[in-house]
């Protein structure tokens, strides 16, 4: 059973996959389960959705102010996707991390690899959608995209997947048909990454 890092350094938990895949569901379920865990909130470019809190779901900043922050050297890692840029503030992950807490960072696969050069203990998680059909079926129920941005994000998906494999950066990649299962999965995932080697 999976308690706590016991006070020792904490560890960086990357979730990252296609758009629509039930990431952040998982990742929420996570920020649940896993004690004493904390949430990187991003910066993005990308405008807010109707749904999201600035602050909660990102920090929404210009294109300028996102330059500015990568200039002064401001972000664990960046990446663009589909037009927007994204990025991880360094100094709060690093900070938790040191207090020993868990840090559910949910992020796409140029920025996973980054992590993954920075911080090669970090635990790197892929999740996959069940199938092609149900990632567009899920795109689409959630309504939070134009036709055209769900294009792109479907299109970028592929990519993804590729780039995940191929980069040998994700440890593991997990199916999310059912979620309580995928939840289930991941944290055993986790709990087997903090065991003694
Ligand atoms: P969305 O626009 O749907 O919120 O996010 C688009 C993609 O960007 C998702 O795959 C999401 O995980 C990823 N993402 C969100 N924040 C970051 C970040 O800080 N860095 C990177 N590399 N990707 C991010």
């Amino acid at each position: 059973m999976l308690s706590s890092t016991d006070g020792k350094k904490g560890r960086l938990i990357v979730i990252s996959g296609p758009s629509g895949t039930g990431k952040t569901s998982i990742c929420n379920e996570l920020l649940r389960r896993l004690p004493n865990a904390a949430w990187s909130v991003s910066a993005t470019t990308r405008p807010k959705r109707a749904n999201e809190a600035d602050g909660e779901s990102y920090h929404y900043v210009s294109p300028e102010e996102f330059a500015a922050m990568k200039e002064r050297g401001a972000f664990l890692e960046t990446a663009e996707f589909v037009g927007n840029q994204y990025g991880t503030p360094a100094a709060p992950v690093l900070k938790a991390v040191d207090q020993g807490r868990f840090v559910v960072l949910e992020i796409e696969v140029q920025g996973g690899i980054q992590v993954a050069q920075k911080l090669p203990d970090s635990i790197r998680i892929f999740v996959l959608p069940p199938t092609r059909e149900s990632l567009m079926a899920r795109l689409e129920g959630r309504k939070t995209e134009t036709e055209e941005q769900l294009r792109k994000r479907l299109a970028e998906a592929d990519g993804e997947i590729a780039a995940a494999w191929e980069s040998g950066c994700y440890q593991h990649f997990v199916v999310n048909d059912v979620l309580e299962e995928t939840v289930k999965e991941v944290m055993d995932i986790i709990e087997k990454e903090m065991q003694p080697v």
